[in-house]
């Protein structure tokens, strides 16, 4: 049995703590390895390292910082498949989307390249007489990010990404579900020239996220993951003092309107709802088809649409998607599909129960198909995070527009309509962070941001972007004079530009 480890102060260093978390080959449902959960004494020797190096790493120039990140992009590129069958392995999804995962962090990655240009400051030449004003971005100092499974590669680079591009030292807690790829990321960033303790990681669970929002040297945590602990690390950090931004869950909609392109959209659709098996925040697990007739010929299309769709190990080439994280994981969606029937909706297709023959053990759930979903169900408000799609039938555009409105969730939405006059008022009105008008994911582009909106993000800056450089940075504003000669003046009143 493999043995994984944390990464501190520029090498592989074994757990101490006794205490391990399995991880899983989803395919087999057998233990592959076995990763260290950190305790607080771990935790803080990466603090300690990290500490250390960050000085001398804010006060290398930022062209020299921007080169490492572009080394450690060429690296990306270099080892993307060696990372994607890794990454792979332990989170289930296809190895195409492990290549989608791994190049959307790429993207960040090569923004974080442009970090002369972002930390420039702002300057004021006469603001008064003989007065200049100017500012400066400082980087915060020690950093941390805590990640979820369903984005082992593209999460950690959102974060650490702009953090260390803007002279942060970071440690990354990623998830104990699957642990591998942020570790050959550290790896690949020593490799690249990074000095020891800028990048470190820390594995572990809640004993490890409570020693990062107990330690007082880490200035800023970013989180992603569920809603319930993104708030509950919001508030902590908040209480310790710490800036923090936490992104929660999802269950985005998609709204399709009577004039809509009924083949792309259904096509775009599934391709949402059950890539990576539903597996991601911005998966669209609700279709609000708005009339009955467009409700009707919609759900025609989705089942041919499902019928097609080919489940498989994530190694299988012609696979739509893999198997989900875990045997918890998978029960879990099973026992919502029972919800979803209790509560009277109608399963259209049942995904429970599915098995791949020669795959027995994987843990695979089938594309599950409800109609008749109405808001008040349970299993409609909670986010299921399964290849689970729901249709909840709405009569008008408005109707659609309010149930995206008011789902707890804000995350994404997306409308499939070829009328620009509804989906203009459609991205104005809505109150979700990411809109897409005939764009089933729309996650922005890697100079735009990332954020959700009510219980999907907790925190007032966006993942990555010019948010992300504005979290890990702050602000310094200079005034100054240099008066030569004339008569010196004392005021006891507060000096106004008039
Ligand atoms: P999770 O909340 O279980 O875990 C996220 C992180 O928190 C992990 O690193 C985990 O080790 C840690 N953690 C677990 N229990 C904890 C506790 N009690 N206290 C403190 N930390 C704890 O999430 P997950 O299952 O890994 O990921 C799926 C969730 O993440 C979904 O809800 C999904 O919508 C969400 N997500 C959100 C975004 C976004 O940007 N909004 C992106 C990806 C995933």
């Amino acid at each position: 049995m493999r043995t994984l480890s944390h990464f501190i102060d520029g090498r592989r260093v074994d757990g101490v703590s006794g205490r391990f978390s399995d991880v899983f080959d989803p395919n087999t449902g057998a233990v592959q390895a076995q990763a260290p959960l950190a305790n607080a004494a771990e935790l803080a020797a990466a603090v300690a390292s990290a500490k250390a190096a960050q000085p001398g790493w804010a006060a290398t120039n930022p062209q020299r910082r921007a080169r490492v990140m572009f080394e450690f992009k060429r690296l990306l590129d270099v080892h993307m498949d060696e990372l994607a069958s890794l990454l792979s392995s332990e989170h289930g999804k296809v190895i195409a989307d492990s290549r989608g995962d791994i190049m959307r962090g790429l993207e960040v990655i090569e923004f974080a390249c442009g970090v002369p240009h972002l930390m420039k400051g702002d300057y004021t030449q006469g603001a008064g007489p003989g007065i200049d004003v100017y500012s400066m971005r400082q980087p915060l100092g020690v950093v941390a990010g805590i990640t979820p499974f369903n984005f082992p590669a593209m999460i950690p680079m959102w974060m650490f990404g702009p953090a260390i591009a803007t002279g942060n030292a970071f440690i990354l807690k990623p998830s104990e579900r699957d642990p591998s790829v942020p570790l050959r990321l550290a790896e690949l960033m020593i490799e690249a020239g990074l000095p020891p303790g800028i990048l470190n990681v820390v594995q572990g669970d809640k004993a490890a996220v409570d020693a990062i929002l107990e330690h007082p040297d880490i200035k800023a945590v970013s989180f992603v993951g569920s809603s319930d602990i993104a708030q509950s690390v919001y508030a902590r950090a908040a209480a310790a003092g710490k800036r923090c931004q936490a992104m929660g869950g999802a269950k985005n909609h998609g709204v399709v309107l009577p004039d809509a392109d009924l083949d792309r959209a259904v096509a775009d659709i599934i391709g949402a709802a059950y890539g990576s098996a539903g597996e991601r925040c911005m998966a669209l697990p609700v279709v609000a088809p708005v009339g009955e007739a467009t409700a009707d010929a919609l759900r025609a299309k989705l089942v041919a649409a499902i019928e097609g769709l080919r489940v498989g190990v994530s190694t299988d080439p012609d696979a739509d998607y893999g198997p989900v994280v875990s045997a918890a994981h998978k029960a879990r969606i099973e026992a919502y599909i029972q919800m979803g029937v209790e509560e009277g909706a109608e399963l259209v297709i049942d995904g429970r129960d599915f098995t791949l023959q020669g795959a027995e053990g994987g843990f695979f759930v089938g594309p599950t198909l409800f109609d008749r979903v109405t808001p008040n169900m349970k299993s409609y408000q909670d986010e299921i995070f399964g290849p689970v799609l729901q249709i909840v039938r709405v009569q008008t555009f408005d109707e659609g527009l309010q149930l995206a409105t008011r789902h707890q969730y804000g995350n994404g939405v997306a409308i499939f309509t070829r009328n620009g006059d509804a989906a203009r008022q459609f991205a104005d009105q809505v109150e979700v962070g990411m809109v897409g008008i005939n764009v089933p994911l729309p996650v922005p582009v890697a100079y735009h941001s990332f954020g959700g909106w009510k219980r999907s993000g907790f925190g007032d800056l966006n993942q990555y972007g010019e948010d992300g450089v504005r979290f890990y940075t702050r602000q310094k504003i200079v005034t100054q004079r240099w008066p030569s000669g004339g008569e010196v003046e004392q005021s006891f009143v507060i000096p106004t530009m008039r």
